[in-house]
Protein backbone atom coordinates (compact mmCIF):
# COMPACT_ATOMS: atom_id res chain seq x y z
CA UNK A 1 0.00 0.00 0.00
CA UNK A 2 1.29 3.55 -0.90
CA UNK A 3 2.62 5.48 2.23
CA UNK A 4 -0.63 8.11 1.54
CA UNK A 5 -3.00 5.21 0.74
CA UNK A 6 -6.11 4.82 3.40
CA UNK A 7 -7.29 1.30 4.59
CA UNK A 8 -10.86 0.56 3.64
CA UNK A 9 -13.42 -0.50 6.21
CA UNK A 10 -13.16 -3.74 4.81
CA UNK A 11 -9.45 -4.14 5.39
CA UNK A 12 -10.02 -3.25 9.34
CA UNK A 13 -12.20 -6.64 9.41
CA UNK A 14 -11.71 -10.51 9.24
CA UNK A 15 -15.45 -11.35 9.87
CA UNK A 16 -17.89 -8.57 8.65
CA UNK A 17 -21.48 -8.78 10.27
CA UNK A 18 -24.22 -6.98 8.08
CA UNK A 19 -27.98 -5.87 9.54
CA UNK A 20 -30.49 -7.12 6.99
CA UNK A 21 -33.35 -4.47 7.09
CA UNK A 22 -31.95 -1.06 5.51
CA UNK A 23 -28.60 -2.58 4.93
CA UNK A 24 -29.01 -5.07 2.64
CA UNK A 25 -32.91 -4.82 1.36
CA UNK A 26 -36.17 -2.76 2.33
CA UNK A 27 -39.19 -4.69 2.17
CA UNK A 28 -38.75 -6.92 -0.72
CA UNK A 29 -36.27 -5.11 -2.46
CA UNK A 30 -32.83 -5.38 -2.31
CA UNK A 31 -30.55 -1.96 -1.22
CA UNK A 32 -28.51 -0.63 -4.70
CA UNK A 33 -24.88 -2.10 -4.69
CA UNK A 34 -25.76 -3.95 -1.32
CA UNK A 35 -25.63 -7.51 -2.91
CA UNK A 36 -22.41 -6.97 -5.17
CA UNK A 37 -20.53 -5.50 -2.02
CA UNK A 38 -21.24 -8.13 0.22
CA UNK A 39 -20.87 -10.86 -2.30
CA UNK A 40 -17.50 -9.48 -2.88
CA UNK A 41 -16.47 -9.09 0.65
CA UNK A 42 -17.02 -13.14 0.75
CA UNK A 43 -14.12 -13.66 -1.21
CA UNK A 44 -11.85 -12.60 1.03
CA UNK A 45 -14.13 -12.02 4.60
CA UNK A 46 -16.34 -14.14 6.91
CA UNK A 47 -19.50 -12.66 5.72
CA UNK A 48 -22.46 -13.22 8.30
CA UNK A 49 -26.23 -11.50 8.90
CA UNK A 50 -27.71 -10.65 12.00
CA UNK A 51 -31.24 -9.83 12.35
CA UNK A 52 -33.99 -9.01 15.12
CA UNK A 53 -36.79 -10.24 13.59
CA UNK A 54 -37.99 -13.39 15.55
CA UNK A 55 -40.70 -14.26 13.22
CA UNK A 56 -38.69 -16.52 10.45
CA UNK A 57 -36.58 -19.42 10.56
CA UNK A 58 -32.77 -18.44 9.92
CA UNK A 59 -33.07 -20.82 6.59
CA UNK A 60 -36.15 -18.62 5.89
CA UNK A 61 -33.85 -15.93 5.56
CA UNK A 62 -31.12 -17.51 3.78
CA UNK A 63 -33.79 -18.28 1.29
CA UNK A 64 -34.91 -14.45 0.94
CA UNK A 65 -31.07 -13.46 0.56
CA UNK A 66 -30.27 -15.77 -2.49
CA UNK A 67 -33.43 -14.80 -4.29
CA UNK A 68 -32.02 -11.31 -4.26
CA UNK A 69 -28.43 -13.04 -5.50
CA UNK A 70 -26.48 -13.00 -2.33
CA UNK A 71 -24.34 -16.43 -1.55
CA UNK A 72 -25.64 -17.19 1.50
CA UNK A 73 -27.35 -20.13 3.65
CA UNK A 74 -28.88 -20.85 6.69
CA UNK A 75 -25.60 -20.83 8.59
CA UNK A 76 -24.52 -17.45 7.71
CA UNK A 77 -28.00 -15.60 9.54
CA UNK A 78 -27.77 -15.39 12.98
CA UNK A 79 -31.38 -14.54 14.29
CA UNK A 80 -32.85 -13.38 17.50
CA UNK A 81 -34.60 -16.55 18.70
CA UNK A 82 -30.98 -18.38 18.20
CA UNK A 83 -29.26 -15.60 20.37
CA UNK A 84 -32.24 -16.23 22.86
CA UNK A 85 -30.93 -19.55 23.48
CA UNK A 86 -27.60 -18.16 24.97
CA UNK A 87 -29.45 -15.83 27.52
CA UNK A 88 -31.99 -19.20 28.68
CA UNK A 89 -28.76 -21.07 29.17
CA UNK A 90 -28.08 -18.90 31.54
CA UNK A 91 -31.96 -18.94 33.43
CA UNK A 92 -32.72 -22.10 33.41
CA UNK A 93 -31.74 -26.09 33.02
CA UNK A 94 -30.93 -27.57 29.72
CA UNK A 95 -34.90 -29.33 28.92
CA UNK A 96 -36.82 -26.68 30.99
CA UNK A 97 -40.32 -26.09 30.08
CA UNK A 98 -41.25 -23.03 28.72
CA UNK A 99 -44.31 -21.06 28.31
CA UNK A 100 -43.17 -19.08 24.44
CA UNK A 101 -45.34 -16.73 23.38
CA UNK A 102 -44.61 -16.15 19.32
CA UNK A 103 -44.47 -18.06 15.89
CA UNK A 104 -42.31 -20.81 14.38
CA UNK A 105 -39.45 -18.89 14.26
CA UNK A 106 -39.29 -19.08 17.69
CA UNK A 107 -40.68 -22.47 18.74
CA UNK A 108 -38.86 -24.50 16.05
CA UNK A 109 -35.62 -23.11 17.73
CA UNK A 110 -36.60 -23.62 20.77
CA UNK A 111 -38.25 -26.80 20.57
CA UNK A 112 -34.71 -27.90 18.44
CA UNK A 113 -32.54 -26.83 21.62
CA UNK A 114 -34.57 -29.45 23.45
CA UNK A 115 -36.57 -27.32 25.90
CA UNK A 116 -40.40 -28.13 26.31
CA UNK A 117 -42.76 -25.93 25.29
CA UNK A 118 -45.70 -25.35 26.87
CA UNK A 119 -49.02 -22.80 26.39
CA UNK A 120 -50.53 -21.71 29.68
CA UNK A 121 -49.45 -20.89 32.86
CA UNK A 122 -51.00 -23.46 34.32
CA UNK A 123 -48.14 -25.88 33.29
CA UNK A 124 -45.82 -24.46 35.98
CA UNK A 125 -43.50 -23.16 33.10
CA UNK A 126 -39.77 -22.39 34.44
CA UNK A 127 -39.38 -19.27 32.20
CA UNK A 128 -41.19 -17.22 29.71
CA UNK A 129 -40.03 -16.46 26.09
CA UNK A 130 -41.75 -14.06 24.19
CA UNK A 131 -41.24 -13.26 20.51
CA UNK A 132 -43.13 -11.40 17.66
CA UNK A 133 -45.95 -13.47 15.37
CA UNK A 134 -48.82 -11.47 14.05
CA UNK A 135 -50.95 -14.08 16.02
CA UNK A 136 -50.09 -13.31 19.68
CA UNK A 137 -53.17 -12.79 21.15
CA UNK A 138 -54.56 -10.74 24.72
CA UNK A 139 -54.94 -14.57 25.80
CA UNK A 140 -51.05 -15.37 25.20
CA UNK A 141 -49.86 -12.30 26.82
CA UNK A 142 -52.28 -12.89 29.71
CA UNK A 143 -50.73 -16.47 30.29
CA UNK A 144 -47.12 -14.18 30.21
CA UNK A 145 -48.73 -12.14 32.75
CA UNK A 146 -50.00 -15.51 34.68
CA UNK A 147 -47.35 -17.28 34.45
CA UNK A 148 -44.19 -14.30 35.65
CA UNK A 149 -46.24 -13.81 38.58
CA UNK A 150 -44.32 -16.72 40.12
CA UNK A 151 -41.01 -14.40 39.51
CA UNK A 152 -39.95 -16.88 37.00
CA UNK A 153 -37.42 -15.47 33.91
CA UNK A 154 -38.70 -13.81 31.11
CA UNK A 155 -36.84 -13.57 28.24
CA UNK A 156 -37.73 -11.36 24.99
CA UNK A 157 -36.53 -11.97 21.53
CA UNK A 158 -36.32 -7.94 21.15
CA UNK A 159 -37.58 -4.86 21.92
CA UNK A 160 -37.70 -3.57 19.26
CA UNK A 161 -40.98 -1.23 19.71
CA UNK A 162 -42.24 -0.63 15.93
CA UNK A 163 -42.50 -3.04 12.83
CA UNK A 164 -42.37 -1.23 9.56
CA UNK A 165 -44.98 -3.02 6.94
CA UNK A 166 -45.96 -2.01 3.67
CA UNK A 167 -48.98 0.07 5.36
CA UNK A 168 -46.70 1.93 8.02
CA UNK A 169 -45.57 1.14 11.72
CA UNK A 170 -47.45 -1.36 13.45
CA UNK A 171 -46.46 -2.71 17.04
CA UNK A 172 -43.73 -4.81 17.11
CA UNK A 173 -42.29 -6.96 19.59
CA UNK A 174 -41.19 -4.12 21.68
CA UNK A 175 -45.02 -3.03 21.98
CA UNK A 176 -46.10 -6.57 23.07
CA UNK A 177 -43.62 -6.97 25.52
CA UNK A 178 -44.70 -3.32 26.75
CA UNK A 179 -47.94 -4.77 27.48
CA UNK A 180 -46.79 -7.38 29.79
CA UNK A 181 -44.39 -5.19 31.45
CA UNK A 182 -47.24 -2.87 32.54
CA UNK A 183 -48.73 -5.65 34.27
CA UNK A 184 -45.85 -7.47 36.02
CA UNK A 185 -44.39 -4.27 36.58
CA UNK A 186 -39.99 -5.88 35.55
CA UNK A 187 -38.26 -6.07 32.95
CA UNK A 188 -37.61 -8.93 30.76
CA UNK A 189 -33.53 -10.50 29.58
CA UNK A 190 -33.85 -9.07 25.35
CA UNK A 191 -31.46 -10.79 23.07
CA UNK A 192 -32.33 -8.50 20.18
CA UNK A 193 -29.95 -5.50 19.38
CA UNK A 194 -28.75 -2.94 21.07
CA UNK A 195 -28.55 -5.76 23.63
CA UNK A 196 -25.65 -8.32 23.14
CA UNK A 197 -26.65 -11.51 23.12
CA UNK A 198 -27.10 -11.51 19.43
CA UNK A 199 -23.79 -9.81 18.78
CA UNK A 200 -22.31 -12.98 20.75
CA UNK A 201 -24.08 -15.62 19.50
CA UNK A 202 -22.30 -14.00 16.42
CA UNK A 203 -19.21 -14.51 17.79
CA UNK A 204 -19.39 -18.00 19.07
CA UNK A 205 -20.42 -18.99 15.09
CA UNK A 206 -18.41 -17.43 13.09
CA UNK A 207 -14.11 -18.03 13.52
CA UNK A 208 -12.44 -14.18 13.68
CA UNK A 209 -10.69 -11.95 15.59
CA UNK A 210 -11.24 -8.20 14.22
CA UNK A 211 -15.28 -7.71 13.84
CA UNK A 212 -17.16 -4.97 11.73
CA UNK A 213 -20.76 -4.65 12.37
CA UNK A 214 -22.66 -2.91 9.60
CA UNK A 215 -26.08 -1.53 10.40
CA UNK A 216 -28.27 1.06 9.21
CA UNK A 217 -29.66 2.29 13.26
CA UNK A 218 -27.64 4.31 15.62
CA UNK A 219 -29.55 3.21 18.28
CA UNK A 220 -29.73 -0.11 17.98
CA UNK A 221 -27.34 -1.69 15.66
CA UNK A 222 -24.55 1.15 16.15
CA UNK A 223 -24.62 0.47 20.20
CA UNK A 224 -25.18 -2.91 19.96
CA UNK A 225 -22.11 -3.47 18.14
CA UNK A 226 -19.84 -0.59 20.61
CA UNK A 227 -21.25 -2.74 23.48
CA UNK A 228 -19.99 -5.66 22.01
CA UNK A 229 -16.64 -4.70 21.79
CA UNK A 230 -16.86 -4.77 17.65
CA UNK A 231 -16.42 -2.03 15.20
CA UNK A 232 -19.03 -0.23 13.57
CA UNK A 233 -20.17 1.26 10.14
CA UNK A 234 -22.85 3.05 9.66
CA UNK A 235 -24.68 2.74 6.33
CA UNK A 236 -27.29 6.01 5.31
CA UNK A 237 -29.72 3.89 3.23
CA UNK A 238 -31.73 3.07 5.85
CA UNK A 239 -32.90 4.67 9.08
CA UNK A 240 -30.44 7.05 10.32
CA UNK A 241 -29.71 9.84 8.60
CA UNK A 242 -26.30 12.43 9.18
CA UNK A 243 -28.30 14.27 12.03
CA UNK A 244 -28.67 11.29 13.99
CA UNK A 245 -24.83 10.43 13.50
CA UNK A 246 -24.00 13.77 14.93
CA UNK A 247 -26.39 13.52 17.94
CA UNK A 248 -25.12 9.86 18.95
CA UNK A 249 -23.97 10.17 22.46
CA UNK A 250 -20.40 8.66 22.98
CA UNK A 251 -21.73 4.76 23.54
CA UNK A 252 -23.14 4.59 19.90
CA UNK A 253 -20.97 6.50 17.36
CA UNK A 254 -19.96 4.62 14.35
CA UNK A 255 -16.34 3.70 13.61
CA UNK A 256 -16.80 4.37 9.94
CA UNK A 257 -19.86 6.26 8.36
CA UNK A 258 -20.90 5.15 4.72
CA UNK A 259 -23.14 6.26 1.78
CA UNK A 260 -23.92 2.88 0.54
CA UNK A 261 -21.99 -0.57 0.88
CA UNK A 262 -19.68 0.82 -1.82
CA UNK A 263 -17.82 2.65 0.50
CA UNK A 264 -17.20 -0.54 1.95
CA UNK A 265 -13.95 -1.33 -0.56
CA UNK A 266 -13.29 2.46 -1.14
CA UNK A 267 -10.20 3.84 1.18
CA UNK A 268 -11.60 5.69 4.30
CA UNK A 269 -9.68 9.16 5.15
CA UNK A 270 -8.71 9.71 8.33
CA UNK A 271 -9.74 12.30 10.49
CA UNK A 272 -7.72 15.40 11.93
CA UNK A 273 -8.51 17.64 14.65
CA UNK A 274 -6.73 20.75 15.06
CA UNK A 275 -7.46 23.71 17.85
CA UNK A 276 -6.46 27.33 17.74
CA UNK A 277 -7.28 29.63 20.37
CA UNK A 278 -10.97 30.42 17.89
CA UNK A 279 -11.70 27.16 15.96
CA UNK A 280 -11.84 24.29 16.38
CA UNK A 281 -10.89 22.33 12.92
CA UNK A 282 -11.73 18.96 11.46
CA UNK A 283 -10.23 17.98 8.42
CA UNK A 284 -11.18 14.78 6.14
CA UNK A 285 -9.29 14.45 2.71
CA UNK A 286 -9.45 18.19 1.52
CA UNK A 287 -13.26 18.59 3.36
CA UNK A 288 -12.50 20.49 6.11
CA UNK A 289 -15.02 22.04 8.88
CA UNK A 290 -14.57 24.59 11.64
CA UNK A 291 -16.16 25.33 15.17
CA UNK A 292 -16.22 28.45 16.38
CA UNK A 293 -18.82 28.73 19.94
CA UNK A 294 -21.86 26.57 19.15
CA UNK A 295 -21.22 27.56 15.21
CA UNK A 296 -20.17 24.92 13.19
CA UNK A 297 -19.57 26.33 9.38
CA UNK A 298 -18.12 24.69 6.60
CA UNK A 299 -14.60 25.77 4.94
CA UNK A 300 -13.94 24.03 2.21
CA UNK A 301 -16.70 20.51 0.80
CA UNK A 302 -13.35 18.93 -0.54
CA UNK A 303 -13.83 16.17 -3.53
CA UNK A 304 -16.17 14.28 -1.46
CA UNK A 305 -19.41 14.87 0.11
CA UNK A 306 -19.21 12.30 2.49
CA UNK A 307 -16.30 13.32 4.02
CA UNK A 308 -17.78 17.00 4.80
CA UNK A 309 -20.53 14.40 6.78
CA UNK A 310 -17.27 12.48 8.28
CA UNK A 311 -15.62 15.28 9.11
CA UNK A 312 -18.15 16.82 10.73
CA UNK A 313 -19.34 14.18 13.01
CA UNK A 314 -16.00 13.90 14.36
CA UNK A 315 -15.96 18.25 15.41
CA UNK A 316 -19.42 17.59 16.77
CA UNK A 317 -18.83 14.53 18.70
CA UNK A 318 -15.46 16.16 20.50
CA UNK A 319 -17.58 19.80 20.57
CA UNK A 320 -20.49 18.62 22.60
CA UNK A 321 -17.73 18.06 24.75
CA UNK A 322 -17.52 21.56 25.84
CA UNK A 323 -20.93 22.75 24.50
CA UNK A 324 -23.76 21.99 24.40
CA UNK A 325 -26.27 21.93 20.50
CA UNK A 326 -23.99 22.86 17.75
CA UNK A 327 -25.61 25.09 15.07
CA UNK A 328 -24.77 23.80 11.53
CA UNK A 329 -24.49 26.91 8.85
CA UNK A 330 -26.54 26.92 6.10
CA UNK A 331 -24.40 26.51 3.71
CA UNK A 332 -23.26 23.08 5.61
CA UNK A 333 -26.45 22.00 5.93
CA UNK A 334 -27.03 22.38 2.31
CA UNK A 335 -23.97 19.98 1.67
CA UNK A 336 -24.98 17.56 3.78
CA UNK A 337 -28.32 16.96 2.82
CA UNK A 338 -27.48 16.75 -0.98
CA UNK A 339 -24.89 14.18 -0.25
CA UNK A 340 -27.19 11.68 -0.02
CA UNK A 341 -29.98 12.42 -2.69
MG1 LIG B 1 -31.80 -2.27 10.03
Amino acid sequence: MPKDAHPTPLDSADVILSDLDGVVYRGAAPIPHAIAALNSARKSKTVGFLTNNASRLAADVAEQLVSMGLRADADDVVTSPQATLLLLSKVVEPGASLLAIGGPGLTVVLEGAGYRLVRTADENPDAVVQGFSPRVSWADLAEATYALASGIPWVATNLDAALPLERGLAPGNGALVAAVRAVVNREPLAAGKPETALFDAARERFLGSRWLFIGDRIDTDIRGAKRSGMSSALVFTGISRPQDAFAAPPDARPDFILRDLRDLTLPYPSTRLTRNDQFLTSTVANSVVAAEGRRIRLVAPGDEPMNVIRATAALVWEHTVTFDSPRLDAELREVIAGTLD
